[in-house]
């Protein structure tokens, strides 16, 4: 039995994976299935998933599986990283800008005011 297919190389910590490999250009890899190093390639999720798709015979079906993933991590919505900080200084300004309005016959300020949230 032929075993030529290509594994996704990934960097990983090398005491958590006992087949990881050192590379030339430094930091540790293994094969994304956990798999004793064959053929590994280092291509970008986006890149493996593509090719194994067009030649399913030659990509490992684990590392596919694993490169999906990781694909959909990537092009998940990144979480809201705005800190409370953050949001206190946007109120801070919507707060200044109702008092330093000209008059308070202009209630644009506090509409903003209004419809700010904390979340
Ligand atoms: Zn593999």
């Amino acid at each position: 039995m032929t075993n030529r297919k290509y594994h996704w190389a990934i960097q990983v910590v090398p005491s958590m994976h006992p087949h990881a490999w050192r590379a030339h250009a430094g930091g540790y890899y293994a094969q994304a299935c956990g798999r004793r190093k064959k053929s590994a390639v280092g291509y970008p999720a986006e890149r493996f998933v593509a090719k194994s798709q067009r030649n399913p015979d030659w990509y490992c079906s684990d590392c596919a599986r694993a490169a999906c993933l990781a694909l959909a991590k990537e092009r998940a919505p990144k979480p809201d990283t705005h800190t409370d900080s953050d949001r206190y200084a946007v109120l801070r300004k919507l707060v200044e800008a109702y008092q330093s309005a000209k008059s308070y016959d202009d209630d644009v300020p506090l509409q903003a005011l209004r419809d700010w949230s904390h979340r």
